[in-house]
């Protein structure tokens, strides 16, 4: 059903919401907040999708991923590729997906995969080896199992700006280049954040006033979080991609094991993706990919499809996953990718501030909901979630409506 534009009639009670961030998770708030009735005002430091939203593989995750270990998101992923196929399926690649084993051990897990996905209510079935390599040839001929999964592939800048024209023709008042600095509180509420707004080419420093902040800053959360005097348990795991000039393969091809480096390629129009690694940082800003990364992503990339030891490579980089918990000597990696909704007034008795933390870019519209449902319910108002229901417009309508703005 096509979105319908929303009168300033249906707005609830004057409220407004000031959202922090603007990668996928912002997006998706601003238009489910701005569908919901509540005018909005979202900021983000620099371009809309420049965290690391706008650096990830594009893998619409089935959550086949995730089913060994944590079931909770795999089976929150396979329902929300549901619902991005039916709302944007002008930014979606749905071709499926392979898991493929290449040894004796890695064949030995086909039977508890294939009953994890079962039990993560996520549909898949072993594929005879040949027919696999005559759907994909140019897969490694020595893998020995393969197994079919929904994966599939998704533009990781046009996705949220489907987003966020949704919101902006809901009025949502969208600005970039606006980086909070301060969070200011009274009588144990946040009621305003200071904001260096760096459009024109003098910076100021402006204050908004909202009656709900959120933070959907990503790996940035912590340091957003702090600004309200407040501790939250957020890592941020840089991992890093290479991306592969040529499209080997239309499916996502991921290697049958556990979880860990180098063992996803992703197609994403004439390249193929290959990542990603994983370690722990303070600081998000200004990643780079550390020495030695990009050959060994070439190797694992070779093994799934071994054109890529010889393929050029066409750029690589680093972004920062910015994960819900506490790490400990692991690298983050028992810490699970679901995600969290963080009060700070139940939690931290500071209300008027909410964080929402963790999770993936498939999720992003769940993410918003569950987070619009906090603001909803902090503000003491009833107005159901409904992002379900309507087909987003397209990507360029936003930077169409932008450039109109600016003429
Ligand atoms: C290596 C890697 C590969 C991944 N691959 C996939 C994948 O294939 N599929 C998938 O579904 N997920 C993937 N993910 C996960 C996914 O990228 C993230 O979960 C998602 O992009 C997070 O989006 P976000 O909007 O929450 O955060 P971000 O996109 O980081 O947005 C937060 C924004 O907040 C802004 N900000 C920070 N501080 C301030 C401030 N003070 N004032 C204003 N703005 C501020 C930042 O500039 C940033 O733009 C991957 C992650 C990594 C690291």
């Amino acid at each position: 059903m096509p979105l319908p534009a929303l009168s300033a009639a249906v707005r609830k009670k004057n409220l407004r919401v000031c959202i922090i961030g603007g990668g996928g998770t912002g997006a998706a708030l601003a238009y489910d907040l701005s569908l919901r009735g509540i005018a909005v005002v979202l900021v983000e430091k620099g371009e809309l999708t420049s965290g690391t939203t706008g650096r990830h593989h594009g893998q619409l995750h089935s959550g086949a991923r995730y089913a060994w270990a944590d079931r909770a998101i795999a089976r929150e992923c396979y329902a929300e590729t549901l619902i991005l196929r039916k709302i944007a399926p002008e930014t979606i690649e749905y071709n499926g997906g392979f898991f493929i084993a290449l040894d004796d051990d890695e064949a030995g897990l086909v039977p508890d995969f294939l009953s994890a996905l079962a039990e993560s209510g996520i549909p898949s079935h072993e594929v005879a080896r040949e027919k696999a390599l005559e759907a994909e040839p140019a897969m490694n001929p020595a893998l020995k199992r393969a197994v079919w999964v929904p994966d599939g592939s998704f533009d990781a800048f046009r996705l949220p700006l489907s987003f966020f024209a949704a919101a902006a023709r809901l009025g949502a008042d969208i600005r970039p280049w606006c980086e909070v600095t301060g969070l200011e509180a009274r009588g144990g509420r946040v009621v305003s954040a200071t904001v260096l707004d760096r459009r024109a080419r003098e910076p100021a420093e402006v204050r908004i006033e909202a009656d709900c902040f959120v933070s959907a800053a990503g790996a940035w959360a912590g340091k957003v979080a702090a600004l309200a005097g407040i501790d939250i348990p957020i890592t941020p795991a840089p991992g890093t991609m290479v991306a592969f000039r040529g499209r080997f393969a239309d499916m996502v091809v991921s290697r049958l094991r556990h979880p860990s480096d180098g063992d996803i390629l992703v197609p994403q129009r004439g390249l193929s993706i290959v990542g990603s690694t994983q370690r722990v940082t303070d600081d998000p800003e200004s990643l780079l990919p550390p020495r030695g990364e990009i050959e060994r992503l070439r190797l694992d990339g070779a093994a799934l499809v071994p054109a890529l030891a010889s393929a050029p490579v066409h750029a690589a980089w680093s972004a920062a996953r910015p994960l819900a918990g506490r790490s400990g000597s692991d690298e983050g990696r028992s810490i699970s990718r679901d995600f969290a909704v963080l009060d700070h007034g139940r939690l931290d008795g500071l209300a008027g501030f909410i964080s929402v933390i963790g999770g993936k870019a498939t999720v992003l519209r769940a993410m918003a909901e569950k987070a619009a449902d906090a603001v909803c319910a902090s503000l003491g108002l009833e107005a159901p979630c409904e992002t379900k229901r309507y087909t987003l417009p397209s990507w360029r309508e936003y930077y169409a409506r932008r450039g109109r703005e600016e003429r």
